[in-house]
């Protein structure tokens, strides 16, 4: 369930309540993690923040630190063996330069192939692991930025919870795995329609 959030003042950014409960699976809460979005603006000479402290139980706050298994991770070793792959070949093709300058072409050219066909192939492969993630993960995870893009973009995302900015609209849009929780949230605050 989508829920969208009109920021009517980007300096002074709503306070969110979420239901003091896991926000992925609904069990007691152990313990608060937090979602931040920049507002893209400066209050007082810092950066305006909107900031949510999310419950979550152990069991979820655990997955959520190993998230990285299923993104991060996958993009690097794929886009390494990949890399290094494409590198080898290239390389020893590549004709040697005769000059000073040109001698160490085939590294360049083997170097930067290794480098395009590593971020593609590290990209696909996150994107498969993480749709085979989603069973234990959550679908949410999907809706990650793909880390190489994950630079980019003004989002911000725990499981159970994908939160993201958009200036031009004012507009935050919280996505929520569990619908009920998403239900208790609109309950504990009160958006006023502008
Ligand atoms: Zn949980």
């Amino acid at each position: 369930m989508i829920i969208e959030i009109p920021i009517h003042d980007l300096k002074t950014p709503p306070a969110l309540k979420l239901p003091e409960r896991c926000i992925n699976c609904g069990k007691a809460k152990d313990e608060n993690l937090g979602i931040t979005l920049s507002m893209g603006v400066q209050k007082r000479d810092k950066p305006a923040m909107l900031q949510i402290s999310v419950p979550m139980c152990k069991t979820c706050a655990d997955k959520e630190r190993s998230i990285a298994k299923v993104t991060l991770v996958p993009f690097l070793i794929a886009g390494f063996i990949i890399g290094v792959i494409v590198f080898v070949p290239v390389t020893l093709i590549s004709p040697e330069g005769t000059t000073s300058q040109t001698i160490s072409l085939p590294f360049v050219l083997g170097g930067s192939a290794g480098l395009v066909a590593g971020i593609i192939g590290g990209t696909v492969v996150e994107i498969f692991v993480k749709l085979l993630a989603v069973p234990f993960y959550g679908k949410l995870i999907t809706r990650r930025p793909l880390t190489i893009f994950g630079f980019f973009t003004e989002t911000d995302q725990l499981i159970g919870l994908s939160a993201n900015f958009s200036r031009e609209k004012k507009l935050v849009q919280l996505e929520f795995e569990n619908d009920e929780i998403a239900r208790e949230f609109v309950q504990l605050n009160p958006l006023e329609k502008k």
